[in-house]
């Protein structure tokens, strides 16, 4: 089955001579469960597109279609459940409460949604993550690698049809970025969970099961790997 089916999605930036055109008329569909690496140069139009399925900005044409919902059918307040409920967002810089710490964080979108915390499934997020005995610390008590686990968890939490990553590696050495990919690649293996993973980091591209290139705005090569 489609987990998400993205059909002639455009995004313009301001208008008459300043225009942008960051997405020309994309379509794609990901299976549920797949693993999905997204390449391109600097400013082909990557992040708009992950943030186009991930409900965070409106298109000026086109659909996405996550989960069976049609995302830019909905209100902005009902977008705002959307991105808690349907789909988990990691970025480079994690984006963490500073103020909350590691549980906290972890369970914010569940909070702000005013549902019940699986305690199992948080539990075992802590625990997945290499977190646990640091329950209780700040983001700015973490290092970068630590930082990153807790937006990976914070993303999970709520099962998410879709997983998606900026960069989620840009900001850590080789050793924290690889732990990041296990982290990733387990869960998808795991939990079946459908990942969207932007990266520059050659060995997050190899470990995923397809590679969708964008250059100008364009998909220009969508290929699955053979293993
Ligand atoms: P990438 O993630 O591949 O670096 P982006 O999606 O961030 O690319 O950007 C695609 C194009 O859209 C670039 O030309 C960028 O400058 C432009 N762009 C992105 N966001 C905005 C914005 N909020 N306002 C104006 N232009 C933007
Ligand atoms: P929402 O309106 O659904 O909270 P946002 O785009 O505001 O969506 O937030 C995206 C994610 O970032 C959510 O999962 C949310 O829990 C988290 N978040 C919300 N506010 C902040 C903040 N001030 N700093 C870091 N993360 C936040």
């Amino acid at each position: 089955m489609d987990i998400l089916t993205v059909s002639h999605l455009t995004k313009t930036y301001g208008e008459g001579e300043t225009a942008t055109v960051a997405l020309n008329d994309v379509s794609l569909s990901v299976a549920e469960g797949e693993f999905v690496a997204i390449v391109g140069s600097s400013g082909s139009g990557k992040s708009t597109l992950l943030h186009l399925i991930g409900g965070v900005d409106r298109p000026t044409s086109g659909r996405v279609m996550v989960n069976g919902i049609d995302v830019y059918s909905r209100s902005d307040e009902e977008l705002a459940v959307f991105r808690r409920r349907e789909v988990g967002l990691v970025y480079q810089f994690y984006n963490l409460v500073p103020v909350l710490n590691v549980v906290e964080n972890i369970t914010l979108p569940v909070a702000l949604d005013g549902r019940p915390v699986n305690q199992q499934r948080l539990a075992d997020l802590v625990a997945k993550l290499g977190l646990r005995g640091r329950e209780g610390h700040l983001p700015s008590q973490l290092s970068g690698g630590q930082q990153q686990r807790v937006a990976i968890g914070r993303a999970l939490m709520n099962a998410p049809s879709v997983l998606l990553a900026d960069e989620p590696t840009g900001n850590l050495d080789t050793k924290n970025s690889a732990d990041i990919m296990q982290l990733l690649r387990a869960s998808n293996r795991e939990l079946g969970q459908t990942m969207l993973v932007i990266t520059h980091n050659e060995e997050i591209a190899l470990a995923a099961d397809r590679i969708i290139a964008i250059e100008d705005g364009r998909i220009v090569r969508d290929e699955r790997i053979r293993r």
